[in-house]
């Protein structure tokens, strides 16, 4: 009844869900960009001391070179030097013009082949590198350090997402479970346990929201039930009473409702169907039930017909009650309607 609006809300609730999963998905792609552009940086700050130790490495050679009397393979090391400081020429912030300096001192020096002291260019090459590895050190640690807070902060605020949406999602679902447990339950409320039919209590929520018009009401009472009880038994009576409800629901539409009004007293409403339409529908199930096999037994059931305007009144149910007292009356298995 007043469940459509909850149902709505719990359908946008899941949207809301499913949204949030996908904007999660959009940070973690640009957690993902943002996380490798960072580390790409923080590669080219460590690069330069690489390339410093690949500078010393074949200067070093260059001296074993040298040593062995091999001047041409010595001018080559100095060469694969020099290479690699064009190669980072870009790194604007180092200055590279003493290593430049002494690494063409000593190719000049290979060259003329004097005597001169290796070990005293290799001093100074290492001195120079080490000033320019410490500073340039000092100047990228803050840099990188900074860099990689900036990831675990990114990191962080994706996970506060994650955990809002973990949870979001798990309040929903068990709302969910509690909303569909109550609804459940109220259905049990609304039902009879035996027949499956609607109760009283449900029929009095129903009649609040049935809309303007005319409908009708059909109300059916088995025959000396109390006879069939005693003879065949309790258990036989509980059969036919779901099967008189079977053969009930196979001769009226879907959405009619029917109701267990008493022991073996039922109403049916019919929306939007006058009282010509209601009586000859009370009329079939009247002979189908007196037609029908009751695994050997046969029974009847008198019915009472009143059409009601708008809405149902207590009036039109003590009119309706008339109607099948009337067909009680007159001798049963019959239809009566009364105005
Ligand atoms: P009438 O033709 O005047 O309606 O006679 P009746 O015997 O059907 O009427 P009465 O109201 O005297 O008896 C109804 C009987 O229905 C009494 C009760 O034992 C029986 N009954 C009520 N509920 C159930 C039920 O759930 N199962 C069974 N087996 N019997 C029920
Ligand atoms: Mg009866
Ligand atoms: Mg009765």
């Amino acid at each position: 009844m007043k469940n459509k609006n909850f149902e709505g809300i719990y359908v946008i609730t899941i949207v809301l869900v499913i949204l949030s999963f996908c904007f999660l998905s959009y940070l973690n792609i640009q957690e993902e960009k943002i996380k490798h552009s960072i580390n790409t940086q923080i590669e080219i700050l460590k690069s330069p001391i690489i390339f410093l130790n690949k500078i010393q490495y074949f200067y070093d050679r260059g001296l074993l070179e040298y040593n062995k009397k091999n001047p041409e393979k010595s001018l080559i090391d100095m060469e694969i030097s020099k290479s690699f400081i064009s190669a980072y020429y870009f790194q604007k912030d180092i200055n590279l013009k003493n290593i430049l300096k002494i690494i063409n001192l000593t190719e000049q020096n290979i060259k003329n082949n004097k005597n001169f002291n290796f070990l005293k260019y290799q001093k100074n090459l290492y001195i120079s590198v080490s000033n320019i590895s410490h500073e340039y050190y000092s100047k990228t640690q803050d840099l990188i350090i900074s860099l990689q807070n900036l990831l675990y902060k990114n990191k962080f605020n994706t996970t506060i997402i994650e955990i809002s949406i973990i949870i979001i999602t798990l309040l929903t679902l068990i709302s969910m479970f509690f909303y569909k447990l109550k609804k459940i339950f109220k259905q049990e409320a609304y039902k009879d346990p035996l027949t499956q039919c609607y109760n009283r209590r449900y029929f009095y929520e129903k009649i609040k929201t049935i809309p303007k018009g005319i409908h009708s009401l059909i109300m059916l009472d088995i025959d000396h039930f109390k006879k069939i009880n005693d003879t065949y038994g309790h258990e036989t009576g509980d059969y036919i009473l779901k099967e008189t409800i079977n053969i009930i629901k196979n001769n009226i539409r879907k959405n009619d409702i029917i109701i267990r009004w008493g022991g073996e007293e039922f109403i049916i409403l019919l929306e939007n169907v006058n009282k010509n339409k209601a009586f000859e529908i009370a009329q079939t199930l009247r002979e189908q039930i007196a037609s029908h096999n009751f695994n050997g037994i046969k029974i009847t059931a008198s019915f009472g017909v009143k059409e009601i305007k708008n809405k149902i009144t207590n009036e039109d149910l003590k009119t309706l009650d008339n109607a099948l007292y009337l067909s009680k009356r007159k001798g049963r298995n019959q239809v009566n309607i009364l105005d």
